[in-house]
């Protein structure tokens, strides 16, 4: 009988490529909820909104769509039936994420979202509050992370397939800055649920991490 995955943990930490591992072993759909926020924030962005506002990133959701489509490696994201899978990862986006993810008109609607799309199938769903808020009754909840070192490291040699050639020391300093950030927000901060499982991922590969989650998902 398929089952929910929870996923969560702190920025670069592995959660995406390993939860896409785990999601194609068990023929689950893989969700990333950071990539809504993304969205909705390359959105205020575009439309210059007052970021610091609850009020106006609350009126710009009420005229956005935001879409997500299972695809081969991964997911599709979609603003507005445009396709911004791609647009979302910018440095600028990601420097502006964690701001408009505090706040609780986005968090409201992004969490009803991604309820919806998680109903009755088995899901791998990674997030900051997986674990704790959107999918609660989950049966299985990891916690997953890695030094600060070891992610911006990770981050880095991920960029450089992509071409974005921000500094090592730079990616460091943003990965921490989003981290409290998230941990420190007012409404659903980044935490390890209860009942979750920790996963220290700073001395496993990648297919060592997803063997761990698979061999839990089994049991
Ligand atoms: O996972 P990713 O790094 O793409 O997430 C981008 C940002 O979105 C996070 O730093 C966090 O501010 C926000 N986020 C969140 N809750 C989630 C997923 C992401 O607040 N469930």
């Amino acid at each position: 009988k398929p089952i929910q995955i929870a996923i969560d943990g702190p920025a670069a930490a592995g959660k995406s490529t390993i939860a896409k591992i785990v999601a194609e072993k068990l023929g689950y759909v893989y969700i990333d909820t950071g990539a809504m926020y993304r969205a909705i924030t390359l959105k205020a962005l575009t439309e210059k909104i007052n970021l610091a506002s609850n009020e106006e990133a609350g009126k710009l959701l009420q005229k956005t769509e935001i879409d997500l489509q299972p695809s081969e490696d991964g997911q599709l994201v979609f603003l507005d039936k445009k396709d911004v899978t791609e647009a979302i990862r910018s440095q600028h986006v990601t420097k502006a994420v964690s701001q408009m993810a505090a706040h609780e008109l986005v968090r409201l609607r992004m969490v009803e979202l991604q309820q919806q799309l998680a109903e009755g199938r088995g899901v791998v769903m990674d997030g900051r509050d997986i674990g704790t808020h959107v999918l609660p009754s989950a049966a299985l909840k990891v916690f997953m992370s890695a030094s600060v070192e070891e992610r911006a490291r990770r981050r880095f040699e991920e960029n450089k397939n992509r071409d974005i050639l921000t500094p090592l020391e730079e990616l460091q300093a943003e990965i921490a800055m989003r981290d409290k950030m998230d941990s420190e927000r007012k409404v659903a901060p980044l935490r390890k649920a209860e009942d979750a499982i920790f996963l220290d991922t700073t001395n496993l590969t990648i297919d060592q991490a997803a063997g761990e989650i698979l061999k839990l998902a089994e049991e």
